[in-house]
């Protein structure tokens, strides 16, 4: 196998034409994107990843405790993996002919469906994670016949228009409308709503993550999924779980939803770290009898299909990226260093009752959510959801100092800006454990807060309205 490919055209221009980087996205990528970089501190460049490693153009060395959204649960640039990608190039094997049921994709497939329970055995590949969730959406209609579909406050699952619908930050959907009818968001861990909701029995489908994770880290509440799947089966919905974020062992077992003894669900979603933090792959494991409802006639067999479904690359990245996780103990590690991590968070928020209000999460979807900034002057609704605002700031801030000082990368939560995200690869070992805790008990003992979280919320804000019409 030869690693050492001459170098490309876009390998020599990215040599030689590095220093335009910025202004080159920003003329053809998105410049508000960059823009936004660049004013919350995080503008910098990273030439190089290993392991749990990135590294700057200076030279300089990240520990990333994002992790690409936990796409890099194996660390940055596995060397199985890239192993595994060279070995499927050099092969020739044949990809999205589409005109075979190929063997490639259905070994694929019975290796994912091999880390679930039995019955979840029929697998639709995708690219992303919401294109995953588009087909769960698309399935729950055609298997049931029903158009409402529930999800819950706070979630993810995308941004591609049906997933949308269930996107719980009215800012990033208003100007898309009309969103796809029939969806409806339902309040956090409250069984008897979602009795009253699916006791219409018109509902197609629930869809939940079992560890919200831009929704701030936050686990369904103890007994919440088991009741959920005891109402939908009695009232003819579908369980979909999404486990885009918070499955493949970030939780500390293969899939979050495991957490909950007995637990079956109709549909899974997986993506992010499925294909090794190397290839886009997604997928949508639908428990058999559900998929025959749906897709099992012959007249059937193509209404849910894409031309980039289950190929090469993507079944080599996803079929040794399933391996390293069982052969190097990655559940097992995110269990016991998820442990590590959140016993230092609780005595974090012990020592600092002044600015944590809440950590929480499982395994390595760890979250640390601030206070409003005014001592919850500000109270609910309109005014709360300034409160919100103020301790986002607050997030971004620490998130900020980690980087600058402490050289670590972490991110809030897209729909729970108060809350700092640690979701660090499986791969994080007890050292590096220590060290964000370290480095978060420094940078929260600091003074000066209120004027920094001031400045920073003066630089974005001051930069929306300029641009805002
Ligand atoms: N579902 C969950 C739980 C997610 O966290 C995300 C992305 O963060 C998605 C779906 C969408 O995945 P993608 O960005 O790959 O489309």
């Amino acid at each position: 196998m030869s690693t050492q490919a001459p170098e490309s055209a876009l390998l020599r221009a990215l040599r030689e034409r590095w220093a335009e980087g910025p202004g080159l996205y920003r003329q053809h990528v998105n410049p508000g994107f960059a823009e936004l970089l660049d004013l919350a501190g995080f503008g910098r460049r990273y030439v190089r990843a290993e392991g749990l490693e990135l590294e700057d153009e200076r030279g300089e060395r990240y520990l990333d405790f994002t992790a690409g959204y936990g796409v890099h649960a194996l660390g940055h640039n596995h060397p199985a993996v890239r192993a595994a990608l060279h070995a499927m190039l050099d092969s020739g094997a044949p990809g999205f002919t589409q005109v075979e049921a190929s063997t490639l994709t259905a070994l694929g497939a019975e290796a994912l469906a091999a880390t679930l329970p039995a019955g979840l055995d029929k697998v639709f590949f995708c690219s992303s994670g919401s294109e995953a969730m588009e087909a769960a959406l698309k399935l729950a209609r055609a298997a049931t016949g029903r158009r409402r579909i529930l999800g819950i406050r706070r979630s993810f699952h995308g941004t591609t228009l049906g997933v949308l619908g269930l996107l719980d930050a009215p800012a990033r959907r208003e100007r898309f409308g009309p969103l796809l009818p029939g969806l409806e968001l339902l309040q956090f861990g409250d069984r008897s709503v979602l009795a009253r909701a699916l006791g219409k029995r018109d509902v197609a489908a629930l869809v939940v993550e079992p560890v919200q994770g831009e929704g701030g880290c936050r686990p369904q509440p103890e007994g919440y999924l088991a009741e959920a799947a005891r109402l939908c089966r009695e009232h003819g919905a579908l369980l979909i779980v999404d486990e885009v974020q918070c499955g493949l062992g970030r939780t500390g077992r293969m899939w979050a939803f495991e957490h909950e003894p007995g637990l079956v669900p109709d549909a899974l979603a997986t993506a992010k770290a499925l294909g090794g933090g190397l290839m886009p792959v997604g997928a949508l494991v639908v428990r058999s009898e559900v998929h025959a409802q749906a897709y099992g006639a012959m007249r059937h067999a193509l209404d849910h299909k894409t031309t980039f479904s289950g190929g090469p690359l993507a079944m080599a990245a996803l079929h040794e990226t399933l391996r390293v996780l069982r052969d190097e103990g990655l559940v097992e590690n995110a269990r016991a260093r998820g442990a590590e991590l959140s016993a230092r968070l609780a005595a974090l928020a012990a020592r600092h009752p002044s600015t944590v209000s809440e950590v929480r999460g499982r395994g390595l979807l760890q979250g640390i959510r601030f206070h409003d900034a005014t001592g919850g002057l500000l109270g609910r609704g309109l005014w709360g959801k300034l409160g919100d605002l103020t301790a986002g700031m607050f997030a971004q801030h620490v998130s900020l100092g980690l980087l600058a000082d402490h050289h670590i990368v972490t991110q809030v939560g897209a729909c729970d800006l108060p809350t700092l995200k640690l979701t660090p690869p499986l791969t994080v070992t007890a050292q590096a454990i220590e060290r964000v805790a370290d480095a978060l008990d420094e940078v929260l003992s600091r003074g000066g807060h209120a004027q920094a979280v001031v400045a920073l919320a003066g630089r974005l804000l001051g930069a929306r309205q300029d641009r805002d019409p």
